[in-house]
């Protein structure tokens, strides 16, 4: 669509292209198959190169409606919707590696990516090294001649580390390595890595872009050829979204912009407050002046999301004191959602990561996450407000 729209008014208006029935909302396609009255449309159904009206593995018209859009968000030629975030993940990786390959990724990424790369890219033949990302040398040392995609995650849950995406993007292309990056945290409100030169963007579509912690869905968006290639994996592996899953993260989208401006205004508040406060040790937030790479940050993101993380005094007994004494917020793992969600990693973790690995990814037993949600940020600040009297930190 013309692209001198803004992004919100962008996801209102990009799909309306599709719309065959005079309706505003959008239908839920269901069928599986899908029928042909001659032999030449039916030639026609199973040449197209995406099978939008074919089977409803290989793609259907909502799903087809839910790319369109985030391909519009992410500046992207074409996208791909998958059954999960990790779903995306997994096909991506099992399309773009073959046994021998190497792939250089962050200490510090989404726990389901780290079990994937630890624990079924090694069975397959495939060599992973994990870096530092915030040192982008590193990225530079760990590239090998077999290296085939350099893995990003920015910033990264939980302690809020930045990548620096446009140098790290540009020293893996004058190699001709591909990089991925997951923007599930940032969004493409706050963030375009396509625009840093990433040359593929992955999102957990059940988190902010679909917005109401209802839906389980992923996307990949980056150029056709990419998607086409991901595409034939994605008809073979079958992490195929639900067509009601795709219509409910469409609906999500049309306030995508709306949401992720209120959630960085309350995480920024929250922020801010929670370092002020002399019951807290440490507060993790890019939009911080004190984060350590916030200068990076403001280059790279417009907005700076609606996660940080903060490590009360009292270490973890008082950690899960605070936590059940907020009265607004609920102990639950996710984020992106319209409340405001809060956990403790290291007892989140503790299935998927042994203490060692914990350490070794700097994750502090009293460590807290928030997922700020959509609250008015002075109630949520009242809430942390009395929650830490009440756990003692005060
Ligand atoms: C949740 C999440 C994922 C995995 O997504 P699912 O939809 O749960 O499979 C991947 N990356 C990040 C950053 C996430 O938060």
């Amino acid at each position: 669509m013309d692209d001198s729209f803004t992004l919100e008014t962008l996801l209102l208006h990009a799909d309306a292209d599709d719309d065959a029935e005079p309706g505003i909302a959008p239908p839920i396609h269901a069928s599986v198959p899908f029928s042909a009255a001659t032999a030449e449309e039916f030639a026609e159904l199973s040449a197209e190169p995406r099978h939008e009206r074919f089977y409803r593995r290989y793609g259907n018209p909502t799903q087809a409606r839910l790319e369109r859009l985030i391909a519009e968000a992410e500046g992207a030629e074409a996208a791909l919707a998958t059954a999960s975030g990790m779903g995306a993940v997994s096909t991506t990786l099992l399309t773009l590696l073959s046994a021998g390959d190497h792939v250089v990724a962050q200490h510090s990424m989404y726990g389901g990516t780290l079990g994937f790369l630890r624990d079924v890219a090694p069975r397959l033949g495939i060599e992973v090294t994990f870096v530092d990302q915030a040192d982008t040398p590193a990225f530079a040392r760990a590239l090998r001649p077999n290296t085939r995609l350099v893995m990003l995650e920015t910033p990264s849950n939980p302690l809020l580390r930045v990548t620096d995406l446009r140098a790290v993007a540009e020293l893996a292309r004058e190699r001709g390595i591909l990089t991925m990056a997951d923007n599930t945290v940032a969004t493409p409100v706050n963030q375009r890595p396509l625009e840093c030169g990433v040359d593929l963007v992955m999102h957990s579509v059940t988190k902010s872009l679909s917005g109401h912690s209802d839906v389980l869905a992923g996307v990949l968006a980056g150029s056709r050829e990419l998607i086409e290639r991901i595409w034939q994996t994605h008809i073979l592996v079958g992490a195929v979204v639900s067509p009601y899953d795709a219509w409910l993260a469409l609906r999500g989208l049309r306030t995508l912009v709306m949401r992720v401006e209120r959630q960085n205004a309350g995480a920024l508040a929250l922020a801010r407050f929670l370092q002020s406060h002399p019951g807290v040790a440490a507060v993790n937030h890019p939009g911080l002046p004190e984060h350590p790479q916030h200068e990076l940050a403001a280059r790279q993101m417009r907005g700076f999301g609606g996660l940080l993380s903060f490590e009360p005094h009292g270490g973890r007994e008082a950690a899960e004191r605070l936590l059940s004494a907020l009265r607004l917020v609920r102990r639950s793992p996710s984020l992106g959602g319209y409340r405001t969600l809060a956990v403790r990693p290291a007892a989140m973790w503790a299935i998927e990561l042994t203490d060692e690995q914990l350490t070794e990814a700097g994750v502090p037993p009293a460590l807290i996450r928030v997922a700020v949600g959509l609250e008015n940020p002075d109630d949520l600040v009242a809430d942390f407000e009395r929650a830490l009297a009440a756990a003692g930190s005060a």
